[in-house]
C-alpha cells in the first residue's frame, strides 16, 4: 500500500502542496484530478522521489520513499513513473526502447514480453521504427510500455494519454487500465481530462488551493459534486440558487417560472448545448436540437 501523509512541499518558501493525505491499495486505479499548475506533476515526482519533502511521509509497504538528499539515484525497483515530458531513445527502435531494461540473457522470454507490450499499446506496425520516426502519440505509447516492461508494483501516470488522438484514445485506455487491473499493478494517474477517469478509476482525488479538496469514487462525485471545481471537471453546469446543475438536468418545457432568452446553440455530438440569458446571467441547457437566438424557453430542473 502507498501511503502519503501530511505531505508538505514548496518548490521555493511558497507551498506547491500542503496537507496531502491519500492511501493507495495494492492494483487500485487513483486518479488525481485538478487545474493545470496545481501540482498533479509535482505530487508525482515526490511519490516517485524526485525532490525532498519539506513536510510528510511518503511509504510503499515498509519502504520509506526518500529524495535526492538520501538517494544517490532517483527511483526504486518496484515503481515506474511516465512523465508529462517522456525521454526515450530516439535513434532506437520501438521494440528496442520497450525492452532496454529486460534481461539480456533470457532473450526469448524478452521478445515475448516485448511483443505483449508492443500490443498493448497497438504499436505492432512500428516494432521496428525508430522512435525519432514516430508522432507525439506514439512516443508516448513507447513510454507506457516501458514503463509497464520490467512489471512494477505501481505505476505513476502523467497524463498518459495527452498526446494520443482520438481515433487511439478509448482503446488505449481499455488496454493500459485493464492490463494494470489484470496484473494488480496499483496506479496513480495525473490528468485533466474526465475520459481518463470515468470508467477506470476507483477513487479520485481533487487537487485545489495545494490541498486535496475532495476524495471519493467518480460516480459519488458526479452525482453529488458539492464545489464547481468538481462539477467543472465533468461537463457543464449551472449554479442556481447555490445548487449545482448539470446542464442535461435542465428540461426545456412548454411553461414554467423559469424563463429565459436563447443566446447561443453550440453543436455538441449527441445533443447541443443552448446558452440563454435566465436572470441577466448565462445558463447552460442540454437540448435535442437547436434553438433560435433571442427565442423565449422556459425550464425546469
Ligand atoms: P500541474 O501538473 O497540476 O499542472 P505542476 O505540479 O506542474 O502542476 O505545478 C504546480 C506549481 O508548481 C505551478 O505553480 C508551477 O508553476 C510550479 N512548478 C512546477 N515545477 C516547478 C519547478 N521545477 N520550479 C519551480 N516551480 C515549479
Ligand atoms: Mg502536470
Amino acid at each position: 500500500m502507498l501511503q502519503v501523509k501530511n505531505l508538505q512541499f514548496g518548490y521555493n518558501k511558497n507551498h506547491v502542496l500542503d496537507k496531502v493525505n491519500f492511501t493507495v491499495n495494492p492494483g487500485e486505479n487513483i486518479a488525481i484530478i485538478g487545474e493545470s499548475g496545481s501540482g498533479k506533476s509535482t505530487l508525482l515526482k515526490l511519490i516517485f522521489g524526485e525532490y525532498d519533502l519539506g513536510h510528510g511521509q511518503i511509504l510503499w509497504k515498509d519502504t520509506e520513499i526518500l529524495g535526492p538528499k538520501y538517494n544517490l539515484v532517483v527511483g526504486y525497483d518496484f515503481m515506474k513513473y511516465v512523465a508529462q515530458e517522456f525521454d526515450l531513445m530516439p535513434y532506437t527502435t520501438v521494440e528496442d526502447n520497450i525492452g532496454k531494461h529486460l534481461s539480456r540473457f533470457y532473450p526469448e522470454e524478452k521478445e515475448k514480453r516485448t511483443q505483449e507490450l508492443i500490443r498493448i499499446v497497438e504499436l505492432s506496425d512500428f516494432a521496428k521504427t525508430k522512435v525519432k520516426n514516430l508522432s507525439g502519440g506514439q512516443k508516448q505509447r513507447v513510454a507506457i510500455a516501458r514503463a509497464l516492461a520490467k512489471e512494477p508494483e505501481i505505476l505513476l501516470l502523467d497524463e498518459p494519454f495527452s498526446h494520443i488522438d482520438n481515433f487511439k484514445k478509448q482503446s488505449l485506455r481499455r488496454n493500459v487500465f485493464s492490463y494494470l487491473k489484470a496484473n494488480n499493478i496499483s496506479c496513480i494517474v495525473a490528468t485533466h481530462d474526465k475520459n481518463d477517469v470515468l470508467g477506470f478509476a476507483d477513487e479520485m482525488l481533487v487537487l485545489h488551493k495545494k490541498t486535496i479538496i475532495a476524495k471519493d469514487t467518480p460516480q459519488n462525485l458526479y452525482k453529488n459534486p458539492k464545489l464547481p471545481i468538481v462539477a467543472s471537471f465533468f461537463e457543464e453546469f449551472n449554479v442556481i440558487d447555490s445548487q449545482i446543475i448539470y446542464a442535461h438536468q435542465i428540461k426545456v418545457v412548454n411553461h414554467s417560472g423559469l424563463k429565459a432568452i436563447v443566446k447561443q446553440s453550440y453543436f455538441n455530438g449527441d445533443s447541443w448545448l443552448i446558452e440563454a440569458l435566465f436572470n441577466e446571467q448565462s445558463i447552460f441547457i442540454s437540448h435535442n436540437s437547436s434553438l433560435a437566438k433571442g427565442e423565449k424557453v422556459y425550464f425546469t430542473f
